[in-house]
């Protein structure tokens, strides 16, 4: 047998509760957001509690609970940690054939108060029958996570425009239809952006259009994908791949990230990888257009950050001049990520007060960088960068001053389960990223602060080829953990 959902309207309506202590109070905020007009039972009171009293938000009876006080209730609830008060409420309900919750206690309960998921005028409540209050807790949060806000303003519109919808659509397969473009297109984008009274003007122009039922619908997500790790995408990143027709995904974003897409999404790859087959730009716009005006919404995902060397402002600049609705979510970018799991503080207060991200993609591109700003002392630099270039990296920056001593870091396949950190002195950088057969992609950090890596780093193998001296300057005991 399963439990009969209803969402019961309190607002001036009586309600009661039994208890005055912090259970009861979250059980009164509870009914008083409903608009219940609230008497509580209790000998004493918890300070929140007197001050709604104070307020004459609530009223308080001190004498002792009588059954005869649920006659003038709709709904009783009682939170008290006196099993034998609890059921002689509960029993005063059975015998009057009022509702009464007991907290925490199913079978005394002839109704329960399932988990909320608030989205006002949304709402979702989730029952376990009482069997697992914990387990529907933690599902709440999941759905939670999974619900974009802009979902209760939606609902909110959709109220408003009711009976004009229904107007428009006497049908009902037409008038899904509609809700569904409400929800999936430009107008649920638009309350997505923050911008309602696009949304608004967004539905009025539809409701008006000839032919409503079919506005092109198609947007475009640019989602940062972060450096491989899945645990470090975004709850919108997470939503965006929830939600995707069509994915147009870079080489570098990782298979472990690319599993979480919705099953029946397509997934195309668009990137290039280290030399190999290369979509030319144009060609990506060319299907984000194409996909769009399909009326999908295409997730147009990339590794790291979409705007950190990543071509993701052309791609808007694109998308905008095509007059294609996009979102930005950002994505966590290779420096930060790979400084996190090299255990490196990129602007530790001892040793650095700026970062440069800089790339460094291919030798031609080396030449072109402002090399005297990068050998400024007290800052770290952060370069993305293919491996072709480390051997011109390393002879310009010392061609320009940078101490031989100073420490790098190449952190290969950063927070994937094969990352490499390996640690040095700028003299040896290529000869060493050589001799250990380092590939794309990697990451390269210079400066004191690439030292920490090696008594902090926690993920991964770490390779460490100082100079002997440099180590034995340290005991064991000053490196972290083993790992
Ligand atoms: N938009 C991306 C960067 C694209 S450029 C971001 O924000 O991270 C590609 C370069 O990023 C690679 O050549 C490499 O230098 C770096 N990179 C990206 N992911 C990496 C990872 N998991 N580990 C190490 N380096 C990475």
């Amino acid at each position: 047998m399963s439990l009969y959902p209803l969402f019961v309207d309190l607002k001036g309506r009586a309600a009661l509760v039994i208890g005055g202590g912090p259970v009861a109070e979250r059980k009164i905020a509870g009914l008083l957001r409903a608009g219940a007009q609230v008497s509580v039972v209790a000998e004493t009171l918890t300070d929140a509690l007197q001050e709604l009293v104070t307020q004459q938000a609530l009223q308080w009876q001190s004498s002792p609970f009588q059954p005869a006080m649920l006659d003038a209730v709709w709904l009783t609830i009682a939170a008290t940690d006196d099993p034998a008060l609890n059921a002689a409420v509960a029993a005063a309900g059975e015998s009057r054939q009022r509702w009464v919750n007991v907290v925490d206690a199913p079978r005394q309960s002839s109704v329960q108060i399932p988990s909320v998921i608030h989205r006002a005028p949304l709402q979702i409540a989730i029952s376990t029958h009482g069997a697992a209050p914990v387990l529907a807790r933690r599902l709440r949060e999941h759905i939670e996570s999974l619900l974009p806000e802009s979902i209760g303003p939606l609902v909110a519109l959709a109220q408003t425009f009711r009976s004009r919808i229904r107007q428009r659509f006497p049908q009902l397969g037409p008038r899904r239809q509609f809700y569904d473009w409400l929800h999936d297109g430009p107008v649920g984008q638009a309350l997505a952006n923050r911008q309602p009274a696009e949304a608004t003007q967004l539905l009025e122009t539809a409701l008006a259009a000839a032919d409503p039922a079919k506005p092109a619908a198609g947007r475009v997500t640019l989602v940062g994908a972060g450096p491989g790790d899945p645990g470090l995408l975004t709850l919108a990143a997470l939503r965006a791949l929830n939600e995707a027709d069509i994915i147009l995904h870079d080489a570098l974003v990782s298979p472990a990230v690319l599993d979480l897409a919705r099953r029946d999404a397509t997934l195309i790859a668009v990137g290039k990888r280290g030399g190999g087959i290369h979509t030319p730009q144009s060609e990506i716009h060319r299907q984000l257009l194409e996909h769009a005006r399909a009326g999908r919404h295409v997730v147009r995902l990339k590794g790291g950050d979409p705007f950190i060397f990543g071509r993701g402002g052309e791609e808007i600049e694109y998308l905008r001049e095509h007059h294609i609705p996009y979102q930005v979510v950002p994505g966590i970018t290779a420096a930060l990520a790979c400084a996190a799991y090299a255990g490196i503080s990129l602007t530790h207060r001892q040793h650095a007060r700026s970062i440069q991200l800089v790339t460094a993609h291919t030798r031609d591109a080396v030449p072109s960088l402002d090399w005297l700003s990068l050998v400024q002392p007290e800052q770290t630099l952060a370069i993305y960068m293919g491996v072709a270039a480390l051997d011109a990296v390393q002879q310009t920056l010392l061609r320009h001053g940078m101490a031989p001593t100073t420490p790098f870091a190449l952190i290969e396949n950063g927070s994937r389960p094969d990352q490499r950190t390996l640690a040095g002195e700028l003299a040896q950088l290529s000869e060493l990223a050589q001799a250990h057969g380092i590939s794309a992609p990697a990451l390269l950090i210079i400066g004191e602060v690439a030292a920490m890596a090696h008594r902090q780093s926690w993920f991964g193998e770490h390779i460490d080829a100082r100079p002997a001296g440099r180590l034995s300057a340290e005991t064991p005991a000053q490196r972290g953990s083993p790992a």
